[in-house]
Formats: structure tokens, sequence, C-alpha cells
């Protein structure tokens, strides 16, 4: 019997320091340069000190903790990098000075099983270096949810494959160095072996950006994620990642952890908003007494602190069973769930933080509104809740069967009467 909930000495060393290192070195970052995480060219000052800090990293061997050893990383495994991820996810740089940036790390591990050695030199060492970032290019401007509506399409040419399309929401286009592209090869095939995927240098003839979408609160045509013109764009056969109709397969590569690691970021950032909440209802004074001593913000802190530890313990034991079965499939259900809590949570979290602190709560002088956004970032990255919601009830639904008869199995009036005859059996087999 073992059914632990403590962290071991060591790691729980280690977290410690993150935690320290995050509050004292890296959150500063994220108020001095909030919207240069991913840009390229890094201004100069701002990349000496992020170089700094991603050292001090690899010093405490903490570097792209999500990669196995051959790959640079720790090999830790989903429940460290969960307790690690809780901590990185206050803060936006944390995820960079750390080496585990979507979706730098999800191409990274689909370069690492699916590129030439040559792809490897190039690309994916300065990508684990933290020298470049990438994008990941599937979402089309007609629907992201439905791959099944995907047009952007590649035809061989001789030695080539040449891609026309386009493409919506490609994050970091503007600055990657390259692009992993979704591309349907086979207009024939069923959706799950239409798709291949390709490895697009940015510098490709044909690849346009049209414009860079930002989040709301940023400046128009200023944002981070594109809406990008494939355009005749060729690249010879060797930059197929996998076999032609293998995209799915290959993009299961990079989403398996990717859900996971949104729901353990969630906690983070619900847990700043808790602190937030926490601080403010003890500070502010209305009609004699504190926010804290008024019954219904009573009932947001308790509310809050009980929801952020029912989410947690769900990651964490997702988390453990990811490492436990290394088996996704078996994990199907738990992962389906966070995806569907973690919006749900910031939204009611970060929610009331914002609802005390009135109206500074929705000004710029705080980081709340942008965390509160962040519910539809991890609502729709990797699929909408309601598609996971269907997911998770299919599965749920298969382990039941339908009632035998009219009745359901639980209806009172036909067990009573099974009741009655199973004792009366018994009652026989006493006396007998
Ligand atoms: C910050 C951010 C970064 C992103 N980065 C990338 C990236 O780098 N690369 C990339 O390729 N994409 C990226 N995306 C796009 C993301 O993958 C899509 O937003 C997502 O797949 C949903 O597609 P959509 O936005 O077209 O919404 P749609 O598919 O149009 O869905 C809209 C809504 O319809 C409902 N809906 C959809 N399907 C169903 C269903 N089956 N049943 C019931 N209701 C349904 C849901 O409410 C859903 O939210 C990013 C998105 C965000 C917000």
């Amino acid at each position: 019997m073992s059914w632990e909930f403590e962290t071991d000495a060591e790691f729980q060393a280690k977290l410690d320091w993150i935690e320290t290192f995050v509050r004292e070195e890296v959150e500063p970052l994220d108020v001095l340069h909030p919207r240069d995480v991913y840009k390229r060219p890094m201004d100069p000052d701002v990349a000496k000190v992020v170089r700094s800090l991603q050292q001090r990293v690899r010093d405490q061997d903490l570097w792209a903790c999500h990669l196995g050893p051959d790959l640079g990383g720790q090999g830790y495994g989903q429940l460290k990098l969960a307790l690690m991820n809780e901590i990185l996810g206050r803060s936006h740089w944390a995820a960079l000075v750390f080496g585990t940036q979507a979706p730098d790390t999800g191409n990274a591990e689909v370069l690492a099983h699916y590129g030439t050695a040559e792809q490897k030199e190039r690309y994916l060492r300065p990508l684990l270096d933290g020298e470049i970032v990438s994008c990941y290019s599937m979402t089309e401007p007609q629907g992201g949810s439905d791959p099944g509506q995907f047009t952007c399409g590649a035809v061989r040419d001789g030695d080539d494959w040449v891609i026309n399309g386009w493409k919506f929401f490609s994050s970091h286009a503007r600055w990657a160095e390259f692009l992993v592209v979704m591309v349907r090869t086979d207009p024939e095939a069923s959706v799950h072996n239409a798709f291949s995927m390709f490895l697009v240098p940015s510098a490709t003839p044909g690849v346009r950006i049209e414009r860079n979408i930002g989040l709301y609160g940023e400046t128009e045509d200023e944002g981070g994620h594109s809406l990008v013109h494939y355009d005749n764009v060729r690249v010879p056969a060797e930059n197929l990642l996998g076999e032609p109709g293998q995209g799915f397969a290959v993009a299961q590569t990079r989403l398996g952890g990717g859900r996971v690691h949104h729901a353990m970021r969630a906690v983070g950032v619900c847990q700043r908003a808790l602190d937030m909440m926490c601080e403010r209802v003890l500070s502010r004074t209305t009609r004699g007494s504190l926010l804290a001593d008024k019954q219904y913000v009573q009932g947001y802190v308790a509310d809050s602190w009980a929801e952020l530890a029912q989410f947690r313990l769900l990651v964490l034991r997702t988390a453990w069973k990811i490492d436990r079965y290394n088996d996704y499939s078996r994990v199907r259900e738990d992962i389906a769930a966070v995806k569907i809590l973690a919006p749900r949570l910031i939204q009611d979290i970060v929610g009331r933080a914002i609802q005390v602190h009135g109206a500074l709560g929705i000004t710029t002088e705080l980081d709340l509104v942008r965390m509160f956004l962040i519910q539809f970032v991890t609502g729709f990255s990797d699929g909408p809740s309601e598609i996971h919601k269907a997911t998770l009830s299919r599965r749920v639904l298969k382990q039941y069967k339908p009632a035998p008869g009219l009745w359901p199995t639980q209806h009172i009036p036909t067990r009573r009467a099974e009741a009655a005859a199973h004792f009366a059996e018994r009652l026989k087999e006493v006396d007998g």
C-alpha cells in the first residue's frame, strides 16, 4: 500500500530554489518586458539578462526538464514536471528561461523523432540551446477544431514537395527560424491518413506572413499569432517529417504531454490570483471592516482555495499516471478532465481576484485581465472543451451498459422484489 502526498527532500530543495529564483529573478522581467518573450532578435540588454538566467538554470540541472537525457534534459517525468510547471506558470518569461516554452518543446520532440541528422544539427540543437524559436502551423482560418476542413495542401514535384494554402494563429511565425506545418497530401484519404508534416525553413520563398494578429490588449498587427500564406513553397523531400499520411501520428508526438502541461501552468496562474485575492481582502476596508470579514468575500476565498486544491490533486494524479503507465491511451479520461477544468478554474479564481480588486482589477496596473484571458488560450489550444467533454463522456460511457429491461437496475420496487426473493431462498436453505 503506498498513497503518498509528499515530495522527497532532494526534489523539494530544487522546487524551493525554483520558487525563489522565479520570484526574485524572472518575475521582474515580466514587468519590464511583458511583450518581448519570443521577439527576435532580442534586445541585446534583455538577451544578456536572459542568457545569464538560463545559465543559472542549467547550473542547477533544471534546463529543458521535459526532455530525456539524450536531448539534454533530465528525464524527470511528468509528476516532477507538474510540480515545477505550477511554479513556472506564475510568470510569462519562466518557460523561456527554463527551456520549456511552447511550441518549441513539442517541435523539438518532433524533430528528435523524425528529423534527419542535418536537420537536427541545423534546427534542433539551436532550438534546444534556446538560440532560436520555432512555430507549429496547423490551424486554418476556416476552422481549427475540425481538421476535416483543412485545405492547405502539398503535391509532390520530382524530389520536392510544393505547399499551397493558408494557416491561421501560427504562434511566433514572425520570429521563428522554421515552421512545422501540417498539410493535406492525399485529398482522397480519410482525415486520419490525409495529412503529412513538413519542416519549412522560414526563409523559404513563398512563406508570406499576411498579418501578425494580437490578442486583446495588444497592438493590432503587432501580435505573435500569424496568418501565414504558403504560396508555392517548395521544400525537398527530406523535409517531410515521418511518412506521407502520418501527420496525425507525428502531431501526437507533440500533443501527448502538452495538454497536461497547460493544466500544470494553470495551477500556477490560479495560485497567483488566489495570493493576490488574499492580500487584497486583508488590506482593503469598506463600511467599517476588512473585505476579509465580509461573508461573500470569505466565500470567494474558501471556494477558490478548495477548487484549486481539488484541481491540483487531479493534475498531479494525471501526471503520476502518465509516469506509472507510460501509455497516454490509459490516461485519456484524466487528461480530458484536466483540460476541461483548467479554463473553468482560471475563469472562477482569476475572476474573483479581479472582483475583490474593484476598478484596479481591470486596469493595466495589474496583470489580472491578461491572466483572465489565459482561460481562453488554455481552452482553445489543443482543442476546445466541448470536444474534450465529448471524448470524456464517450470513454466514461464505454464502461457502462444499458439497463436490461424497462426499469433502471437501481429501481427500488424491482430491487425490493429481488431482495425478498433472495432472502426467501436463503431462509429456505437455513430452515432446511
Ligand atoms: C493563444 C493561442 C495560440 C495558438 N497557437 C496556435 C499555434 O501555434 N498553431 C496552431 O496551429 N494553432 C494555434 N492556435 C489555434 C487553436 O489550436 C485553435 O484556436 C483551436 O484549435 C480552435 O479552433 P478555432 O479557433 O478555429 O475555433 P473553432 O474550431 O471555430 O471552434 C469555435 C468554438 O466552437 C465550438 N466547437 C468547436 N467544435 C465543436 C464540437 N465538435 N462540438 C461542440 N462545440 C464545438 C467551441 O465552443 C469552440 O470554442 C492557438 C490559439 C490560441 C488562442
